[in-house]
């Protein structure tokens, strides 16, 4: 760079001398040449009037003491050429010339310089005078000559001196560059820069040096911080495990606990209903009608209590059962639901199985109870004095098989389809349709237990499709 500028920098330098030299010698030869042509057309004004060319030869020669001008002409008003310098003319270096011009011109190495001669008011004729550009040339070599050592000496101390520059900035400079490098590749902020002059370089290797440091000082204090995140992330997972077996110790025993009271609770419930059964048989005709109806709601009661512990025993093995999966055909497991239960049968509903239907990897046992659940549901939930049409068809879903299960029943409004999943969730009153609210939780558990999804699609009125959305079986 300092090479460089200094180049130019003396190049621009000398082209500006030299063209400021080559000009104002350029002045100095006309202003010369003007002072001669005037001193000899003056001389020679009365050998022209007198049409004496041997004297204005002679006058002519009197330039010899004048070594640049190399050549003078002589012409007479008619333009035609009355004497000349030296006695014999190189044609070369004298070439021939329209007199009739003024002024002067550079050419062919030589200034010509045109003088009127005058004799007070009319022109005699023309007086040229040819000087010679040799001592131009002899200058301009040596002005070149001068620059080219010139520059070669500059050039050479400036050589010298931006090398001892270069020791004094790029040195530190090249050394912070290493260390940023063996920071970056190695990861390493220990290494340090290091500090070779007490200048702005000087004061920037500290700079940096405090930075790394504050960098491996930060890297540390997050590293630290991380190990103690990591043993709070261990001390948390250890108590979280613990707890989760806990938890799993505690919910075993309180599903086993369920499991068996309700399981107890059936055996008592089955001797009231039976020994309130046997008290109105036997005892009837002694009863008076509102005592009958008590009995009656005794049973009633016993007998719907005894449906929900069944369901909830139900919801508990599903809930509790190892899911084995296996491959099912669904069309036997449908048609053996529809012979088992008797609403299904043609007589009470219209069920339309839409063959072939894919098959499913489930649990049989599991999939046996959604599906009961759900054919019960979608012949009871319809319209009084509406014949149920019950639509059964599956369809792929991505890597999964969908089972629709389209009834025309009342439908179910936007605000109830989630909800209807839940345990206990009813949407009507015992009266218009039985039931305990515990079918469809099971459904959704056990269809939640084989890894698949359920859902329903609705609207209030115009039937509903129940879908559930098991793996297919592998091909
Ligand atoms: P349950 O049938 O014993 O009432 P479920 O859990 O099977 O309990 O159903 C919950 C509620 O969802 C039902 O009370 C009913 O309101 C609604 N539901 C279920 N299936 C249908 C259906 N196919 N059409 C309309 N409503 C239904």
């Amino acid at each position: 760079m300092v090479l460089l500028t200094s180049a130019i920098v003396l190049i621009l330098t000398s082209a500006a001398f030299t063209l400021y030299e080559v000009m104002s010698f350029k002045q100095a030869l006309v202003r010369n040449a003007s002072v001669l042509a005037r001193i000899i057309a003056e001389n020679s004004s009365a050998a022209l009037a007198f049409e004496n060319s041997q004297e204005a030869t002679a006058v002519l020669s009197a330039l010899k003491s004048e070594p640049e001008i190399v050549g003078a002409k002589l012409y007479d008003r008619k333009g035609a050429l009355f004497a000349h310098y030296p006695a014999t003319i190189q044609s070369a270096l004298l070439p021939d010339i329209d007199p009739r011009q003024a002024g002067y011109k550079f050419e062919n190495r030589s200034l010509v310089y045109f003088q009127p001669v005058q004799q007070t008011d009319s022109r005699l004729g023309t007086l040229v005078l040819y000087s010679s550009l040799q001592a131009l040339y002899t200058r301009l070599r040596l002005y070149t000559f001068i620059v080219l050592m010139v520059m070669g000496g500059s050039l050479l101390m400036s050589y010298l001196f931006s090398t001892t520059l270069q020791k004094g900035i790029s040195e530190p400079i090249l050394g912070l560059a290493e260390t940023a490098k063996v920071v970056s590749l190695k990861n390493d902020y220990s290494v340090r820069a290091p500090k070779l002059s007490h200048d702005e370089v000087g004061f920037l290797t500290d700079c940096f040096n405090q930075m790394l440091g504050q960098i491996q000082q930060n890297r540390e204090e997050l590293r630290a911080a991380h190990e103690q995140i990591h043993q709070h992330a261990q001390q948390l997972e250890k108590t979280v495990a613990e707890r989760t077996v806990k938890l799993q110790q505690t919910i075993g025993e309180l599903e086993a606990f369920s499991y068996s009271i309700s399981h107890d609770m059936r055996a008592p419930l089955r001797a009231m209903s039976r020994y309130s059964q046997i008290l109105l048989q036997d005892a009837k005709p002694k009863l008076n009608g509102a005592e009958q109806a008590y009995v009656e709601r005794i049973i009633a009661g016993a007998q719907r209590l005894d449906r929900l512990i069944q369901d909830a025993l139900s919801y508990s093995r599903v809930a509790r059962a190892e899911m084995q999966l296996q491959p099912i055909n669904l069309e036997t497991l449908i048609h053996g639901i529809i012979d088992q239960y008797p609403q299904l049968h043609p007589g009470e509903a219209e069920i339309l199985v839409k063959s072939p239907l894919h098959k499913v990897l489930g649990h049989e046992a599991s999939l046996t109870q959604c599906l009961s659940n759900l054919l019960a549901n979608a012949v009871k939930f319809v319209t009084p004095g509406i014949r149920p049409h019950v639509t059964i068809s599956t369809q792929q879903v991505d890597s999964q098989v969908r089972i629709c299960i389209q009834d025309n029943g009342i439908g179910i409004a936007p605000e109830d389809k989630e909800r209807i999943f839940g345990m206990f969730a009813r949407v009507n009153s015992e009266k218009a349709y039985e039931g305990t609210g515990v079918g469809l939780a099971i459904v959704r558990k056990a269809v939640e237990r084989m890894g698949g999804r359920t859902g329903v699609e609705s609207e209030l009125g115009k039937g509903s499709v129940f879908w559930l959305e098991l793996k297919g079986e592998e091909k």
